[in-house]
């Protein structure tokens, strides 16, 4: 039976999505061979690549000036090709959290780092706004989504210098306007497909930007833009997956209607953490992420960690336990969550408040 999955990472799946890339691993097309054998050089698999870019310039609005990049490392590797190829002097960073955190000490490593906005005060629980961009930066990096804090930015900021976002947790779960970014990157296995492959949606113009230091060829944007994505041998596989999961958007209404699930995924458990006496939400309001909802015991509570997990898990409820940073549980309810799954989870809750 299928589990009611909350993991943050790797996430859930839709179901079409898993059947159709388990047929590819059998036999993709009619062509005698399996995904995971048949060459990326070949028509078949450069079908399914362009199908992939293609879907997601669709399915997001990415203007024709943008380039569409699938490749290996996750995003930690983007944490440090970023300064790489476009830190010269000085960038600006908001530090939301482990992720953003992990970004900033890799651009340290090649230039100065100003962290303009911080929710460290509060243990990252809001996420900061209003803050001042300033002007005599290389670029802005932002982390829209945090998926071990909950914390989420909705807005496309306006920035005089080039924005920059970790889209790993949030991509695909709202409109963006990419318009206003020079780069979006993530790893996909949080919200777009399996783990292995790292989605990066770059501006035209930053290939231009590189800096003149020495970048090593696999590092350097403007190879895989060249080589369009296939400079070397591509995760074949995770980019059929990431396809499959393009398309299933696409047929499920887009980005709005995935937007319009988040938010009543989103407000069923938040109703539910508020009003169970056992639970209390740890994120400020105005700044709750869609995609990953922590939450903490009520005080004195503490003890029935282990023991509300157990009764969780005979009712099919996987993925709970909380980052180990935050203790508690952390429910990630990803675009491929349903409803249904989040029905699940509060009548546990619900039913584990009477049990007690
Ligand atoms: C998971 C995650 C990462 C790290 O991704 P990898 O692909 O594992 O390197 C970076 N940023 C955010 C926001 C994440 O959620």
């Amino acid at each position: 039976m299928r589990k009611h999955i909350f993991n943050a990472g790797p996430c859930k799946l839709a179901d079409p999505c898993l059947e159709n890339t388990a047929k590819a691993v059998l036999e993709l097309n009619n062509s005698g061979q399996s995904i995971l054998e048949v060459s990326h050089r070949s028509k078949d698999f450069q079908a399914v690549m362009d199908e992939a870019v293609s879907l997601f310039r669709e399915v997001l609005s990415i203007p024709d000036n943008y380039h569409v990049l699938f490749m290996g490392g996750g995003a930690s590797t983007q944490f440090a090709m970023i300064p790489m190829n476009f830190l010269k002097t000085k960038a600006a960073y908001v530090n939301t959290g482990t992720w953003s955190k992990k970004a900033i000490d890799e651009a340290k490593l090649f230039g100065n780092v100003e962290v303009i906005a911080s929710s460290q005060d509060k243990n990252y629980t809001y996420y900061p706004k209003g803050f001042k961009i300033p002007s005599d930066v290389d670029y802005l990096h932002i982390t829209s989504n945090n998926t071990i804090r909950g914390t989420e930015i909705f807005e496309d900021l306006n920035a005089p210098v080039p924005l920059i976002a970790d889209m790993s947790s949030d991509i695909l779960s709202r409109p963006v306007d990419v318009s206003k970014y020079a780069m979006i990157y993530g790893g996909a296995q949080k919200n777009m497909g399996p783990a292995g492959v790292t989605f990066v949606i770059i501006r035209n113009d930053m290939i231009e930007k590189i800096a003149d230091r020495v970048v090593p060829t696999m590092l350097r944007y403007s190879t895989h833009v060249e080589g369009e994505s296939m400079y070397n041998t591509p995760p074949c596989v995770n980019i059929f997956a990431v396809k499959e999961t393009l398309k299933w958007v696409k047929a499920m209404g887009g980005v709005k209607a995935m937007e319009k699930l988040a938010k009543e995924r989103a407000e069923m458990l938040y109703a539910e953490i508020e009003r169970n006496p056992l639970f209390r939400p740890t994120v400020e309001e105005g700044s709750r992420s869609r995609m990953n909802i922590p939450f903490i015991w009520a005080e004195g509570k503490e003890d029935l960690q282990e023991k509300f997990l157990d009764f969780a898990k005979v009712r099919n409820i996987v993925g709970l336990k909380g980052h180990r940073s935050v203790g508690g549980f952390r429910a990630s309810t990803y675009n491929a969550c349903t409803i249904d799954d989040v029905k699940a989870l509060v009548k546990c809750m619900q039913d584990f408040e009477k049990e007690v």
